[in-house]
């Protein structure tokens, strides 16, 4: 039996990804006594507005807002993600060190290529973290990862149900960014204009679909199983 170190680790491919999908999930867990770490494999340096200095304070503001009790940053290539072994032997190291039972990381259909090759990225670690004659440390075993929703979401994901607060906070937590959507919108894409906002309308909708102030979407690719399907009827 393994005994974790982190309830979770936030994988995002940017600076500000993990916050976008899942920032309400984290706020919840959270509150809810669990240990959560996020992981970003660039510094965003590719970004028109901002630079890595000031990404990384905007990203530490945050993560003090979520309170989660690790941020690191791998400092990878923005646009430089790739499925190589430099790469995944980073990632691996990172899973080893920290144990966490459960990952996330960007949705694998997203039309970003870095979310996509993020994603690749992290899987592969996943896959070679628990391989005994992988590298030199102690092999870990994660026992689910999960994909959250940076831009696209597809029909009918699972919603996971949060409360007034978790959606506040997540909120609180996007606008620490603001090189990215708050000043130097003539340079920024038009799909960043008001972003916070239009998340926070998502966000709402989807809690609208279950019966919940605000709602976040993930996606499973492996099987989820039940005791009683009347489990999910809460
Ligand atoms: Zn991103």
């Amino acid at each position: 039996m393994q005994s974790w170190n982190y309830d979770t680790i936030v994988f995002g491919a940017h600076p500000d990804d993990a916050e976008i999908g899942a920032g309400g999930m984290i706020a919840q867990k959270v509150r809810l006594g669990r240990k959560i770490m996020i992981c970003d494999l660039t510094a965003g340096e590719m970004s028109s507005n901002g630079n890595p200095l000031q990404r990384r304070e905007e990203a530490l503001a945050s993560a003090e807002v979520l309170g989660v009790s690790e941020r690191l940053c791998l400092g990878f290539p923005d646009r430089g993600l790739r499925e190589c072994e430099e790469q995944i032997s980073e990632i691996v190291r990172v899973i080893r060190e920290f144990r966490p039972r459960v990952v996330f990381t960007p949705w694998h259909g997203d039309d970003h290529l870095d979310h996509v090759q993020a994603t690749r990225l992290v899987r592969a670690a996943v896959l070679n973290a628990r391989l005994r004659r992988y590298g030199s440390r102690k092999p870990w075993v994660v026992e689910r990862v999960w994909e959250y929703f940076v831009h696209e979401m597809p029909q009918n994901p699972l919603l996971l149900r949060l409360d007034e607060e978790d959606g506040v906070v997540k909120q609180k937590a996007l606008r620490c960014y603001v090189s990215q959507f708050q000043v130097g919108e003539e340079t920024m894409s038009t799909r960043l204009h008001g972003f916070p906002q239009r998340l926070e309308w998502r966000d709402r909708l989807a809690g609208s679909q279950v019966g919940a102030p605000w709602a976040e979407g993930f996606w499973q690719a492996e099987p989820l199983g039940f005791h009683d399907l009347w489990d999910i009827l809460d």
